[in-house]
């Protein structure tokens, strides 16, 4: 099959593109054809070589993936061969204590499609057949890529985390992102008022579009104080942070009392610092959040098909162009999720 792959790390020059080895199923997997792949910042990790991936190079990227079934392995029943299919990223071992609890995503051996194994920046992609929910056949290939890792993780901080209620207020970073686009939609749908934050002017009326009320360029604005003034000085309920440093520690600036910092992402670093005054004096709460489970992503993908949720794509890239599918996204052109299609 054709792949864009990398041998080393560094920038989008890294990748290439070319024959890599056919994927093949083990007991209780399957291939699937890749009709559509999203790009996501841990991809970027990945490459540059902040987040190795754990099985070495070569390596392919490429977490959210819809497509039709191509191969079923050794003891796969209940599927069939080109059923539309999206894949659940999150891999999980079902027997250690957090499995148990029913908290697969903080499985002591959890993995990521496109992380952990190869993924979907490709033709075809192996993935246990666990993993698969079928892709309603309202939902395009594309629209349907968007929903499996950025959308999930907003649902999931938003309504699992922070249990966000109508009337509450909420600063969303970076609208222009897949997590941020996703996270102002689903704010809305419970009814709580949303402000986001821009880096250039012409994502201003974007944002508004999705349902900001409130949009703040963060070049040119200062968010806490923005914050403050939209809540008339009281600050937000809940904030969707995934920039990580800088970032981090005024995003906790702008909460109110009993406020709650959900921490969905480090894309800019791993390292954040806060002051610790505000958060005990506050009874602020900072919680860490990965992905969701898979009855979750069910329900989100019931909303998109319903058309109260809509993935907001920026554009589709041809898999031989993920080189400069990666560099759109490095260099922060994007509106919404940038896409490789086989
Ligand atoms: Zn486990």
């Amino acid at each position: 099959m054709k792949a864009a792959y990398f041998k080393e790390h560094g920038g989008s020059d890294k990748i290439l593109y070319g024959d890599y080895r056919d994927p093949a199923p083990a007991a209780a997997e399957v291939v699937v054809r890749v009709k559509a792949c999203a790009l996501n910042h841990v991809d970027m990790l990945l490459l540059d070589g902040r987040f190795p991936p754990p099985e070495g190079l070569p390596h392919v990227n490429g977490c959210e993936v819809t497509g039709t079934i191509e191969t079923l392995g050794e003891g796969v029943s209940g599927r069939a061969r080109g059923e539309r299919v999206v894949i659940f990223p999150g891999f999980s071992c079902g027997t250690c204590e957090f499995c148990l609890r029913g908290e697969r995503t903080v499985c002591l051996r959890y993995g990521y499609l496109g992380a952990h194994k190869d993924g979907g920046y490709a033709e075809l992609v192996k993935a246990p057949a666990a993993n698969l929910l079928p892709l309603p056949g309202s939902i395009s290939f594309e629209a349907g890529a968007a929903v499996p890792l950025a959308m999930l993780t907003s649902w999931h901080a938003l309504i699992a985390q922070a249990d966000l209620r109508p009337g509450q207020t909420v600063l969303v970073q970076a609208a222009g992102s897949g997590v941020g686009s996703a996270a102002i939609q689903i704010a809305r749908l419970v009814g709580a008022r949303v402000m986001t934050t821009v880096g250039s002017d012409d994502k201003i009326e974007f944002a508004r579009g999705l349902g900001a009320e409130h949009v703040v360029n963060y070049r040119t604005q200062d968010f806490v104080e923005e914050a403050k003034r939209w809540t008339g000085k009281r600050g937000v309920d809940v904030v969707v942070e995934h920039i990580g440093g800088e970032t981090f520690e005024r995003s906790s600036y702008a909460l109110s009392r009993l406020g709650m910092l959900v921490s969905i992402g480090s894309h800019d670093t791993h390292w954040g610092r806060l002051d610790l005054r505000h958060v005990y004096s506050k009874n602020l709460r900072i919680v860490g959040t990965n992905l969701g489970s898979i009855a979750e992503l069910r329900t989100v993908l019931e909303y998109v098909a319903a058309g109260r949720l809509t993935p907001v794509i920026d554009r589709a890239f041809a898999l031989k162009d993920a080189r400069p599918a990666v560099q759109h996204v490095l260099e922060r052109r994007n509106k919404g999720k940038v896409l490789l299609v086989p």
